[in-house]
Formats: structure tokens, sequence, C-alpha cells
């Protein structure tokens, strides 16, 4: 529709419905669940799929895939957000779909909000197949959906959408509302709708009613629409990856006021704050790690906290925690020994676990005359020697190799001590 013409009703309705895709062709990134020949899209194709939790962020196409899957399988809909439906409703919707010929199909968002007790009432209506359920939920479902539920359901995750994804939605609905926008604008759009194609559609539709009656939208419409204001940084677009590169280069430099000079450049560009933490938490591991253990804990709660505290509070956090890892210890002993044992497993075979340490349930002779005990430690003052893996001469050890720095110079005597003893 064109911005200049009388909406019908169905155009009134947001950008972001009107561009939902209506078949899994349309439906964009989810590779591993919607391509072509994907175990997932043959059971959707086959009308196989039974019942599933969808599990994933914000605007990633789980209401869309939801509806996707019914079409596809002429399935009769109903949709509920569990926030709202009660266990009355989940039982008239079982009462309805056992006198109904066609299948039936519940979805239902926010499933995480249910209780036990609400979920207890979908149990038997799964089990006994008279509805399929198509649960939508943005929480890990192992916590929190209890394991009666989980056991009758699969669980499939999406991702967050990629820049380019999320491009690609924007770049069809400029064709829809007969609109163009110019490169900075799409960059931006991509950027902060942070994988979220809901929030990309809406922003866009904002901007073409803030940019009215020009019909070439730029960033500042953008920015009005996303409400954050446009900075240098962000109208250079690569300068975006410069700026956090710099800035975690920085720290695992020890350069604490570089490191809180790129902090800076990042919070005054309004960068993302969990984007920011999330850099440090990884960095935290990989680049700290046990020579300092206190900062991944602190870089994980500056992630909690920002999350509940937002701007402009959250730059005491982040600086906080800045300084905390910038002026830490290095080590990356932790993460190269990881890689190593990934890479070993990678170029031979997993050597067989010896006898004594495995499952009492899964040994394979009961009464092994030659089988060495297991020995537990504490019965040993806390360490005895014992062997733990069947062939490390197979193996490219060690793996972990303490360096001198901070609290691992501990870890390195205490592994000299033992060596000793052995
Ligand atoms: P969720 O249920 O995960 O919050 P929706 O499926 O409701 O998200 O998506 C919101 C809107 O974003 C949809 O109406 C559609 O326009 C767009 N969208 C979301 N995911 C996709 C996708 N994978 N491909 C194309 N458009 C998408």
């Amino acid at each position: 529709m064109s911005l200049f013409q009388q909406p019908s009703s169905d155009e009134r309705k947001p950008l972001a419905a009107r561009m939902r895709p209506s078949s899994l062709n349309e439906f964009i990134g989810q590779e591993h669940l919607a391509a072509e020949g994907s175990p997932t899209r043959t059971a959707i194709e086959r009308g196989s799929l039974g019942s599933v939790i969808l599990w994933g962020p914000p605007g990633s196409g789980k209401t869309t895939l939801a509806r996707i899957i019914a079409h596809m399988s002429d399935a009769h809909l109903e949709e509920r957000s569990a926030v709202t439906c009660g266990i009355a409703e989940i039982k008239a919707i079982g009462q309805a779909a056992k006198h109904r010929t066609t299948k039936t199909l519940l979805f239902l968002d926010e499933i995480h909000h249910f209780s036990r007790t609400q979920q207890d009432a979908l149990l038997g209506l799964v089990e006994d197949g008279t509805v399929q359920l198509i649960g939508a939920t943005t929480e890990n479902p192992t916590f929190s959906l209890g394991t009666p539920l989980l056991s009758r359901c699969r669980v499939l995750a999406l991702k967050p959408l990629s820049e380019n994804q999320i491009r690609q939605i924007i770049e069809r609905a400029q064709h829809e509302l007969d609109i163009t926008l110019n490169d900075q604008a799409i960059a931006l759009l991509c950027r902060w709708a942070n994988g979220d194609a809901r929030a990309a559609l809406n922003a866009l539709e904002l901007s073409a009613q803030f940019a009215f009656p020009n019909k070439s939208i730029g960033e500042q419409a953008v920015a009005q629409a996303m409400q954050r204001p446009v900075t240098k940084y962000d109208a250079a677009g690569d300068q975006h990856y410069d700026v956090i590169s710099a800035f975690i280069k920085s720290v695992r430099g020890s350069d604490v006021d570089a490191s809180l000079h790129y902090l800076a450049r990042m919070l005054k560009a309004g960068e993302d704050i969990r984007f920011i933490a999330r850099r440090l938490i990884i960095l935290a591991s990989e680049d700290i790690g046990n020579a300092e253990p206190m900062g991944l804990i602190l870089a994980v709660s500056a992630l909690n906290a920002i999350e509940r505290i937002g701007m402009p509070e959250a730059r005491i956090i982040l600086g906080h925690v800045t300084a905390f890892l910038a002026t830490a210890p290095k080590s990356n002993a932790a993460y190269l020994g990881i890689q190593k044992a990934l890479d070993d497993l990678d170029e031979h075979p997993a050597p067989p676990i010896p006898d004594h340490l495995r499952d009492a349930n899964t040994k394979r002779f009961e009464h092994d005359p030659d089988e060495t005990p297991y020995k537990y430690p504490h019965d040993f003052g806390g360490w005895v020697p014992q062997k733990y893996l069947s062939e490390p001469n197979a193996l490219s050890l060690p793996y972990y190799q303490p360096t001198d720095n901070g609290r691992e110079l501990k870890i390195k005597r205490f592994l000299q001590q033992l060596d000793e003893q052995k």
C-alpha cells in the first residue's frame, strides 16, 4: 500500500502482522528447523510433528511458525496466551476438540507463565492426542516447565535473527510500504533490532510515519522511531565493530583507561548495554579465567544487574566491572585447555572409560576379579593417585597448563604437589 492511499481494513493491521510469512518458503532463517529436507521441516510437511515447545527470543518467528504448522496440517487453530488462559478454558478447548473431525492445534504463547497445576490440565489432552500443543516461550523450558509436560513435547529452539536476516525482512517491507530507506537507515534498523523482526518492522512503520509525506527514509527518522540518538559512531556503521574490538583488546591488555574510554564511546553511541555485558562475560572466561575467578562472577552479575537497572545507571555497573576486569591478572590457560581437548576428539576416537570410573549400573562385568576398585579420594585425605584416563598417551596432554598469574599460581603449585606424590 502507498502511504498516500486510504488503508483497507487489512492494511490497518500493524506492518509486522501484515508481513507475517504464510509459508515456510517465506520464513527467513531458522534453517535448522525450516530448511528443506531438515527433519523438523519434513515432520511439519508430513503432519507428524507432534506437540512441541518453541523456545526463542521475541520476534524470532515462534507465532509465525505455529501458524504455518497449523495451516500446513489443515488443523483448527486455537491461539491463547498463558498469561490470561485458565484451566476452565483449557478444558473447554479439549471438549470442543473431541467433537471436531479435524485436528485441533493449541498455540499457547508465553507457556512459562503456566503453573504446574495448569500444566497438568494440559497433560491428558496432549497425551491422548486430543490437541497438538505448540507452546511458545522466551525462557529456557528446562527450568520453566515441569518434567511431565516436557517429556511429552519436543523442544525446538529458535535463534535471534541475524542482521542480514532482519535486512531481508526490512527490504521486503519497504516494498510493501512503497518507501525507500537509505543504507545507513537500514543498517541502524538491523543493528538496533537485536534479532527481533517485530521490533524492526514496528520501527520501520513508525519511521515511515515520521518521514511522511517523504517516501525516502533516513537514519534520523529511524532514530526518532527507536527513540535513540544517532551518533557519529552509528552513522559510520563499521565503527560499531571497531570500538567493541578496541574495548575488548584494551581490557585484555590491562589498559584500564583505554578500556573506560571505549566503554564511554559505546555508551554515548547508545550501544546495547546487554551486548557489552555479554562480551565482558566471554572475556572474563577467555582472557582472565582462573587467574581471577571472581571476573566471571562479576561479569555475569553485571548482565543481571543492568537488565534490571537499565541506563543511565547501568553505566556505573559496566564501569565498575570493566575496571575490575581490566586490572585483573590474565590467563587463557583454561580456554586453551578446552580447545585442545576438543581438537583431540576430532583427531582420535574417544578412548574407553576405565571400568572403576563407570556408573555402577552400566558396568559390563558385575564382578570382574581384575577390576581395580574405585578409590574415594576423601578416604585418603582428599586425594589419592588413581587412573582417570585409559589411554593418556593417545592424547595431547597436558590440556591445562596453569600460568603463574594471579590465583592460577596457587592452582599450578597444587598440581605440582600432586605430581610429586604420584
Ligand atoms: P514471536 O512469536 O517469536 O515473538 P512472531 O512470529 O510473532 O514472533 O514475529 C513477529 C513478526 O516478525 C511477524 O509477524 C513477521 O512479520 C516477522 N517475523 C518474525 N520471524 C520471522 C521470520 N523468521 N521470517 C520472516 N518474518 C519474520
